[in-house]
């Protein structure tokens, strides 16, 4: 898997310190999965963040920590649920995801499916699945707050260039595309979005209304 697209630094450093939130935590932990390139930039950051503890003054723990660390060892592992709708029609979803509930598949505009995923934590950022038909092209659009996509099979071309399998796309505000979808298979990704797509141009305004993301 060749992955030109990655997240930023600022966006690894965050994900490595632990400050993004699920939703987010979720897209970057996705392109990790394909990409060796990033996990060497998490061990990289984590053992900064390690030295910089190790360079702390010792601090007091408090009396019951050693019973409290015990109890939870002993805890069982509890099994993840099993998925009530399965997931083997999304190609390229890393495994950690499939113990997630999804909801089944629904229309969200002309040529485009998706399927949420009820993370286990709240989050104000969605996350779900988008299906693309190959060869579609999509409109115009920008966004109200952000959009993370990992691709997870097929690719999509914008100005930005083309992404394929692992690659990372970042979406604000300051970005307008109009990706156009490969030809050849479904281009399936996962999404990370908070606020909403804002279509543009006298079509987008159209069909704005009808658009469920
Ligand atoms: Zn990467």
């Amino acid at each position: 898997m060749s992955i030109a697209h990655h997240p930023s630094a600022p966006m690894v450093a965050a994900y490595a310190a632990g400050r993004l939130d699920f939703g987010q935590h979720v897209a970057v932990a996705t392109h990790l999965f394909s990409c060796q390139h990033c996990r060497n930039q998490v061990r990289a950051a984590e053992q900064t963040g390690g030295d910089l503890l190790s360079a702390l003054p010792p601090a007091p723990l408090a009396n019951d920590a050693l019973t409290r660390i015990e109890a939870r060892l002993a805890e069982p592992d509890k099994p993840p649920p099993p998925n009530p709708v399965a997931t083997s029609d999304i190609p390229g979803l890393p495994s950690f995801l499939r113990s997630y509930r999804f909801d089944a598949w629904r229309p969200v505009a002309p040529s485009l499916e998706a399927r949420a995923i009820r993370l286990p934590h709240p989050t104000p950022t969605r996350v779900f699945v988008l299906k693309a038909r190959p060869g579609s092209r999509l409109l115009l659009h920008t966004h109200k707050g952000f959009e993370l996509t990992c691709v997870l099979a097929g690719g999509f071309s914008h100005e930005g260039g083309h992404f394929g399998p692992g690659d990372f796309d970042i979406g604000d505000s300051a970005v307008s595309h109009e990706p156009s979808i490969d030809a050849g298979e479904d281009c399936i990704s996962l999404v990370a979005m908070q606020g909403s797509l804002k279509l543009r141009g006298l079509l987008g305004l159209l069909v704005q209304p009808f658009v469920r993301l």
